[in-house]
């Protein structure tokens, strides 16, 4: 049943055919295993809603691409390289031609996607390339409110920290920002030998389901409290927002309103603790 999915003879052998020696800059590390490719899926779980529209960024030879379009209404594939990008329509022909149609591909950098390019996803599902996993995480889930459902590869280190908790040593930006979207949670580790070229590193997969607690034009005031947050994570909150609010004064009027106190470090506040501050204006 899953014979059109790609295995290691056959990512060499498309590898081979575009001359592609896979680059570090692009993150190119691709999944030769169809068992893992089923296991990312699943963990997805996109069949707990029909008519899904799948954003994949980076789809590469299409190994996880086919088994998205297997189980989604419709994918858009994001790829950055447009020697993927041009053959990735022939490898979806050529293995499972009866799903081609619902696939479309942009060949673009995916932080450049703008809400304009692609309609209304609701679901983000890839192995992200390394260097860019967490903007391209951010930028979509922000570009796109219709996306519902995220299932992402990442490093495994990045995997655990979008998914730590307040007052851990790894809970930092990424966790904050992540978690104002819904709740984010580790889904999965993946061990190196799954790719080729293997990594030198693990990764992890990280599911966050997208409930979207807040009004979304509340980010642009509380995103840059956390990064001044956690700029100098050593620093109380009274210091560390002191340049944020204009003054440690200031900033400590602003926690107190909020009901958060002054002399905590950043990487003690959950997500609502900082909608809060937000709210509490200056
Ligand atoms: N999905 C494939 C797989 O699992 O086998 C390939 C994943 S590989 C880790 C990352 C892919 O992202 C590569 O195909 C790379 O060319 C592409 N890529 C890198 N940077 C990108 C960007 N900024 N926008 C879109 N695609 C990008």
């Amino acid at each position: 049943m899953d014979n059109f999915l790609l295995g290691p003879a056959e990512i060499r052998q498309l590898a081979d055919k575009l001359d592609v020696s896979p680059t570090k800059k692009l993150g190119q590390n691709f999944l030769h295993d169809p068992n893992t490719v089923r296991m990312i899926v699943a963990a997805a779980g996109l069949e707990d809603g029909s008519g899904q529209h799948v954003i994949e960024v980076g789809p590469g030879l299409g190994s996880l691409t086919l088994a998205l379009l297997d189980e989604a209404e419709k994918v858009t594939a994001v790829e950055i390289d447009p020697r993927l990008a041009k053959q990735l329509p022939e490898t979806i022909a050529q293995r499972a031609p009866h799903l081609s149609n619902k696939l479309t591909i942009i060949g673009r950098d995916a932080l450049t996607i703008t809400a304009d390019d692609i309609d209304n996803p609701t679901a983000l599902v890839a192995n992200l390339p390394y260097n860019v996993s967490v903007p391209v995480l951010l930028h979509l889930l922000e570009t796109f409110p219709t996306i519902t459902r995220v299932l992402v590869m990442v490093q495994a280190e990045v995997a655990d920290r979008l998914a730590a908790q307040p007052g851990t040593k790894i809970y930092g930006v990424p966790s904050v920002k992540a978690s104002f979207y819904g709740n984010v949670r580790k889904a999965g580790n993946i061990g190196k030998n799954v790719f080729w070229p293997a990594p030198k590193i693990d990764s992890g997969l990280v599911r966050i389901d997208c409930t979207r607690p807040y009004p979304p034009e509340l980010r642009t005031t509380v995103f840059p409290i956390v990064d001044a947050a956690f700029l100098q994570r050593r620093k109380t909150l009274r210091a560390a927002l002191a340049g944020h609010y204009g003054s440690a004064a200031q900033a400590e009027h602003a926690l107190t309103t909020a009901g958060i106190d002054p002399t905590l470090r950043g990487e003690k506040l959950s997500v609502n603790d900082y909608v809060t501050l937000a709210q509490a204006g200056h």
